[in-house]
């Protein structure tokens, strides 16, 4: 493109472009700093049973909130520490973070809440992966089935036995996996029996079918065939991107287990969670 537009020219009848760019860098050298001064924090999503709307745990989502570009959530800055590695660190932190507070959930409601933590595929590769996570569960005093991992379909197809072994590991200590934003990775349906996951997280695509009632009836076909693979296969299914009561009753017929979405709470601060618990506690 830059050579029918004649050289340097098209570069700068970008300027947009330019300006993305410019940014770009800005966050990547500023992403170090932000960790250190304590810039990051975590939005929690509950979870909820959908067969009785009880709230089971919640996602952990981290954001930034930059001196001058005010909150930036993950798409703007994952991909950044992803390239330069920082992503061990703050995928550590947000670990650390996370934990520490479902302990506290569990100590104030007694109920068995869980957290879920997104990894980067970077930090399965990392090899400290599984000291760093039985370091950070035995310091907060946290059992491993009160974690559950959430790695990408993308991240696993075609993975070898070198990525999987860290995962399995931790899989046999009692953390669970989830395989996130399933249905977009076009995997292999066979290889899900070798990955040590126990749960299926359905992509917010195959939802969005059923807003409204009727459901289209492929999706319905769809969601329906997936629940009862990952059930024979005995995983458990997440719903991601639940945000209408018709999703929610059809998701909960078509024998989904979890949900997730903006019909049930939007990430929000660790109270938010700690307040839904109670409230099905004394219900
Ligand atoms: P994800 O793990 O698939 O997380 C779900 C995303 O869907 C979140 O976006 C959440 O806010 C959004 N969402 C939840 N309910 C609804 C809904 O009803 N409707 C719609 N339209 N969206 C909904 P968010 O917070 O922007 O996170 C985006 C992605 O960033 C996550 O996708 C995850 O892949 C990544 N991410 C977030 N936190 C971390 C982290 O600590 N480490 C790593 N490695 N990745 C993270
Ligand atoms: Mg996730
Ligand atoms: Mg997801
Ligand atoms: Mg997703």
């Amino acid at each position: 493109r830059a050579k029918s537009a004649g050289g340097n020219r098209a570069e700068l009848a970008d300027p947009e472009a330019d300006a993305r760019a410019i940014t770009r860098h800005g966050l990547t050298t500023a992403l170090p700093s932000a960790l250190e001064r304590g810039e990051f924090f975590i939005e929690y999503q509950p979870l909820v049973h959908l067969g009785d709307g009880t709230v089971s745990g919640a996602e952990a989502l981290v954001r930034w909130l930059h001196p001058q570009h005010g909150v930036l959530g993950p798409d703007r800055f994952i991909p950044l520490a992803e390239h330069t590695g920082l992503i061990v660190p703050l995928g550590r932190w947000v670990l650390e973070e996370s934990i520490r507070q479902a302990r506290a959930w569990r100590e104030k409601t007694a109920g068995p809440l869980r957290i879920n933590v997104n990894l980067s595929p970077c930090q399965l590769t990392h090899p400290g992966l599984v000291q760093d996570t039985v370091d950070i569960l035995e310091r907060a005093g946290v059992t491993p089935d009160a974690l559950c991992l959430e790695v990408t379909e993308s991240a696993l197809i075609g993975a070898d036995d070198g990525l999987l072994k860290p995962l399995r590991r931790l899989a046999e200590m009692g953390v669970d996996i989830a395989l996130d934003d399933f249905g977009t990775g076009y995997s292999n349906l066979a290889n899900l029996r070798r990955l040590p996951v126990s749960v299926l997280k359905l992509d917010r695509s195959f939802t969005q079918g059923m807003q409204q009632y009727p459901a289209d009836p492929v999706d319905l076909k769809i969601v329906e065939g997936v629940v009862s693979l990952a059930h024979s296969l005995d995983l458990a299914v997440t719903v991601e991107g639940v945000e209408t009561s018709a999703q929610a009753d059809q998701l909960r017929l078509l024998g989904c287990d979890t949900a997730q979405g903006w019909y049930y709470a939007r990430p929000g601060p660790p109270e938010q969670l700690h307040t839904l618990a109670l409230a099905d506690a004394t219900s």
